[in-house]
């Protein structure tokens, strides 16, 4: 009876052997699966918010007097927003600012395996790019860079969009970005950020490095990848994590594919006609938003254990995933609960052996020291067990009984798996004050009618 209860996992070298998923938990990730569909509605006003911002920061930036370089700025479109896949805070935004540069030469910081590049232009030049290169005229400098488009955009908000809602958030040392924030007065827990990471464009090939991956010959055609490898490589001024940094790494770009991400997501069938109509549609997309979805909950409830995990590794774990396991068929909508439990194993299986590569870059693993630490691994190595023994409780959405509770949040007290609960009987709790408040009411209105009579 209980085989016949279950639905079968089929078996794939990506997923775990034999895995059963119990009724419960399929019905789980079906309804967490239908949530996230409706998400997208409540977009729409944080995208007109966001779009008018950009548009009004290019128009500023090409006009702009004191800096040249920043004049033709174009946006490259990425990030989770574009490709539908931001989770529990659908009001996040990337907007990479695209950044031409003549022809340089990359070279590798050894010991991270092809993820950090120097940047140096061929020769010394005369194009506005020479007033963000080191004493030596040819390397582009991160930091000038990033500095120069923090420093804009603050004049920007300054200039345009003074007392409507937009703050600069601090500068971090390890983000490539310029964080902004909009708080909306009328609803101050409806918060929106914009990242904007000034990128370089860089018109010749891939680096050595890169050559190799990506692996998806067998699942998008090898025509597709040699279409993809043609494209432009792009950097973000972005350095290692870690103290004691070197002075050239202080002065690092990291290597960015999120263009071809987002093309490998847009067009991810291994038939070219996948998800074109209602009849052929797939669960990729789903499959991904869920594990983003995990990704973000474990985040949540422990923030200090899990800080070097971000949904990038997610995401990378799910493009390997989809190299692998390639027919259409096994990712239609009717087989989510199994190919995301699939997606969940090949995960949690990377994550025990402390073994992710880049997905383009094969030679780097995500999950090494000191971006990786190792205790962390064996915190999230626990955390993943504890979700797939208890039926992932972190998908489970608050019930609406939890929502009438005032805003404690419960997590930080003691990290219970289970949603929600303690919150319950907290509401309980309050009642009793009540019911004890009504009793004395009606004793005393008691005791004076009969002094009265
Ligand atoms: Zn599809």
């Amino acid at each position: 009876m209980e085989r016949q209860r279950r639905v079968r996992s089929d078996v794939v070298s990506a997923g775990p052997p034999g895995d059963d998923i119990s009724p419960e938990l399929d019905r789980l990730i079906r309804q967490r699966g239908r949530d996230l569909r409706l998400r997208k509605v409540d977009q729409q006003n944080a995208v007109k918010i966001v779009n008018h911002l950009i548009e009004s920061l290019l128009e500023f930036l090409k006009n702009n007097e004191d800096q040249p370089f920043f004049r033709n700025v174009s946006v490259l479109t990425s990030g989770s927003y574009y490709e539908m896949v931001k989770i529990n805070k659908p009001n996040e935004f990337d907007i990479m600012l695209k950044l031409k540069v003549p022809r340089i030469e990359m070279s590798e910081l050894e010991e991270y395996q092809g993820l950090f590049y120097n940047l140096k232009l061929v020769r010394a030049t005369r194009e506005e790019v020479r007033h963000f290169v080191l004493e030596d005229e040819r390397t582009i400098s991160a930091s000038k860079i990033r500095d120069e488009m923090h420093r804009l955009v603050r004049k920007f908000i300054s200039s345009h969009f003074k007392g409507k809602g937009w703050v600069i958030c601090r500068k971090l040392i390890n983000s490539p970005a310029v964080t902004l924030e909009f708080n909306n007065k009328e609803k101050e827990d409806d918060m929106m950020s914009v990242d904007i990471v000034p990128t370089l464009e860089v018109p010749q090939g891939w680096p050595q490095a890169a050559r190799a991956g990506p692996n998806i010959n067998n699942w998008l055609g090898k025509k597709c990848r040699r279409q993809l490898v043609s494209k432009a490589v792009y950097f973000v001024p972005k350095r290692p994590k870690g103290r004691n940094l070197k002075d050239d790494a202080k002065e690092s770009w990291r290597i960015s594919f999120s263009h071809i991400e987002k093309e490998m997501m847009q067009y991810h069938g291994n038939k070219k006609t996948c998800c074109e109509s209602t009849s052929n549609k797939c669960c990729r997309k789903r499959c991904l938003q869920l594990l983003k979805c995990l990704i973000e909950g474990l985040k949540q409830r422990y923030p200090k254990e899990l800080e070097p995990l971000c949904s990038y590794h997610g995401k990378t774990a799910f493009f390997h995933v989809l190299s692998d396991r390639v027919r259409d068929s096994l990712w239609s909508p009717g087989q989510l609960s199994v190919s995301f439990m699939n997606l969940f194993g090949y995960f949690e299986r990377r994550v025990l052996d402390g073994s992710l590569p880049h997905f383009f870059v094969c030679h780097h693993n995500l999950f090494s020291p000191p971006a990786f630490p190792k205790k962390a691994l064996a915190f999230l190595t626990n955390a993943l067990k504890e979700q797939r023994e208890l039926g992932l409780p972190v998908l489970k959405v608050p019930s609406p009984s939890a929502t009438l509770v005032p805003d404690t949040d419960v997590t930080d007290i003691h990290p219970n798996p289970i949603n929600g609960t303690d919150r319950i009987v907290a509401y309980e709790g309050s009642f009793w004050h009540v019911y004890i408040g009504l009793v004395v009411v009606i004793v005393c209105v008691g005791i004076r009618w009969v002094f009265q009579k």
